[in-house]
């Protein structure tokens, strides 16, 4: 397979965890024959210092010409003053919206090497494995808002909208990967409570009742669901839920696993190409300094060629170089609990040697 990839690398950490994906990527392509063309762009604050804008128009217009993008992590001191014209977070959301990415991806894995790391008990979250599929283009995030004059001072208002088209299509999504997976998709929302959960949940039982009746599904409240992940987080498979239950939920799911070097997402549209991340930021107390975990990025391009590229087999064999690789006891110093521990470089480098070992 031929295949053009661009790289965000951003700030902070961005460059040295994406240089490691890179070689990760390159290792894949020379065992499994494809050739990956990778271009590398500005994005975030590197872009704001040379371009005056977070998300430059030859950037975006690279990612529309690539089949998958790959970004480190954006953002840092050096951009933060609340006062400035542009901050590089705006090159994030930009790009999001700007390749229609309504789906976000969040996988949470308890690696069973890492189990001690997380603040929860073993027996609780040894075998965890849910995907989480988060809309993030619509909801309270980007309906109206403002504020009116009040009796009382001021009110302010911030809408929750959604349509059925919004919703079908990713519940379809979900329901594609629950098939995939183990077979059972959980729908999250407050229907006790709001209409716009009411309109998620009668479109969600008209597609799974029509097209995926071979799945276990069900629905949780989302206050239920906030303790359901941290009483029986194994229960769960795929999760499909609106914008901000999603953003709290995927941000509560990845403390089960204690660490934010470990964790991929990835933002998808259709068409388009779609977008890999760790979830970690730019970590600028540790830039430059080679403590950087590569893990969660070299993991975000297993997920782009899972998902943009369509090649489970090269993905599942990141996955298992990573695996073997925390089963020789290579850590970085993140998840080494004060134990001896390697380099954003030579951890790269394992993953490379695992990937080469078949
Ligand atoms: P952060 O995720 O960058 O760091 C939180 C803590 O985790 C830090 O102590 C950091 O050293 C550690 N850490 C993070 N990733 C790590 C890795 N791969 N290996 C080892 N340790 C790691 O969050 P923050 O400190 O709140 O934010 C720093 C900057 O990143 C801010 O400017 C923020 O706006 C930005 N940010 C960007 C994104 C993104 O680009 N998607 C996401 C979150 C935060």
């Amino acid at each position: 397979m031929d295949a053009r990839i661009v790289l965000l690398p951003g700030d902070g950490i961005g460059p040295e965890v994406v240089a490691q994906a890179r070689l990760v990527l390159q290792a894949i392509a020379a065992r499994f024959g494809h050739q990956f063309e990778f271009q590398s762009h500005p994005i975030g604050g590197c872009a704001i210092d040379e371009f005056g804008t977070a998300l430059p128009d030859a950037t975006l217009a690279a990612c529309r010409k690539a089949q998958a993008v790959l970004l480190g992590a954006v953002g840092g001191p050096k951009w933060d003053d609340p006062k400035a014209k542009t901050r590089p977070e705006a090159g994030l959301l930009k790009i999001r919206k700007e390749l229609g990415l309504f789906a976000n991806l969040r996988p949470i894995r308890v690696q069973r090497q890492l189990v001690d790391a997380s603040p929860l008990k073993k027996e609780i979250i040894d075998g965890t494995d849910i995907l989480f599929f988060r809309e993030l283009t619509g909801g309270l995030y980007f309906g109206d808002s403002g504020r009116n004059p009040h009796a009382s001072g001021e009110e302010a208002f911030s809408t929750m909208i959604y349509n059925t088209g919004e919703i079908a299509r990713i519940v379809r999504m979900a329901a594609e990967a629950a098939r995939k997976r183990r077979g059972r998709l959980t729908m999250v929302d407050k229907a006790n409570v709001l209409e716009v959960s009411r309109l998620w949940r009668q479109v969600s039982q008209e597609i799974i009742s029509k097209d995926f009746p071979d799945l276990k599904y069900d629905v949780v409240l989302v206050d239920a669901m906030a303790m359901h992940l941290l009483a029986k987080p194994k229960e769960y498979d795929v999760v499909v839920t609106e914008n901000m239950f999603g953003d709290i939920l995927t941000d509560e799911g990845s403390m089960l696993t204690g660490s934010l070097g470990m964790l991929p997402s990835a933002s998808l549209g259709s068409p388009g190409p779609g977008l890999y991340e760790p979830i970690h930021g730019s970590a600028p107390d540790i830039a430059g300094k080679g403590l950087a975990n590569p893990l969660a990025t070299i993991l975000a391009a297993a997920m782009l060629l899972r998902h943009s590229l369509n090649l489970e087999t090269e993905a599942k064999a990141i996955e298992t170089a990573v695996d073997k690789v925390l089963d020789a006891g290579c850590r970085t110093k993140d998840i080494a609990s004060g134990g001896p521990s390697l380099s954003t470089e030579a951890m790269g480098e394992k993953v490379v040697e695992a990937v080469k070992a078949k």
